[in-house]
């Protein structure tokens, strides 16, 4: 393949060459040196531009690359109270360390179905959760499967925030696709109560890539409050 500057993990590489996917597009040819050099990234692209591409593959890369590490030790675990062990007591709560916000159902679930092709193999563990669903099942699936890579929209993230089954403490990479759409669909309050969480690492700590079709003013304002120096990226 031509995905090679920068040189992406060996194993994303093969994972990419599976898909079938011989070029990067332009979204994915520029966002990825910007990740690797650890700048935020404000990116205008539309569906159809291969942005899911733009920020999965240097995320994987980069933890293929540094291993799974930032797992969460059986100590950590333990780290619940004694009531939230008692509430779930057959699951441990989900400590993911790249966070994907959504609008829809459908887009989570295509962003995950990406994810999955280019985890194939790696001990990176997708997950999804989204509203108009059994919540139990989901809080099972964190549990049980555990969630390293986690693809939500904001209305059901908040829920399993608030019942304390995802911690956001392990964050490295927050990615909110499609921004526009979810402010237009009326999910500011959420997406600002899971990015203001205490425990999100603060905007120094973690990498953050925000995607939108449009950059009016209201994106304006979120790309000030979430990220860093950001670098402008319109294709
Ligand atoms: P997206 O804009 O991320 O929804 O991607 C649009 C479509 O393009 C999806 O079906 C992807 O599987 C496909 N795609 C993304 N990147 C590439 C690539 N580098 N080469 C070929 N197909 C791609």
């Amino acid at each position: 393949t031509t995905f090679t500057a920068p040189p992406l993990d060996a194993h994303l590489l093969t994972n990419i060459e599976l898909a079938r996917y011989m070029t990067p597009t332009p979204v994915q040819k520029y966002s990825i040196p910007i990740v690797f050099a650890g700048r935020d990234l404000m990116a205008c692209a539309q569906t159809g531009s291969g942005k899911t591409g733009g920020f999965l593959f240097p995320i994987l890369s980069d933890m293929f690359a540094k291993g799974p590490s930032q797992r969460p030790t059986p100590k950590d675990e333990e780290n619940t109270t004694p009531q939230q062990q008692q509430q779930h007591s057959t699951s441990s709560t989900g400590l993911p360390t790249v966070l994907i916000l959504a609008p829809t159902r459908e887009l989570a679930s295509q962003i995950f179905d990406e994810a999955n092709k280019f985890a194939y193999r790696s001990w990176v563990r997708p997950c999804c959760v989204y509203g108009g669903t059994d919540i139990g099942h989901q809080i099972r699936q964190i549990g049980r499967g555990g969630c390293d890579l986690l693809v939500a929209t904001p209305g059901r993230l908040v829920d399993l925030l608030e019942r304390h089954h995802i911690s956001l403490r392990n964050l490295r990479f927050l990615v909110l696709d499609e921004a526009d759409r979810m402010l237009d669909m009326g999910f500011e309050p959420q997406i600002r109560h899971i990015v203001e969480k205490e425990d999100m690492p603060g905007v120094q700590d973690r990498t953050t890539l925000m995607f939108s079709a449009t950059f009016p003013r209201d994106i304006q304002h979120l790309a000030r409050d979430f990220l860093n120096d950001y670098v402008f990226l319109s294709v």
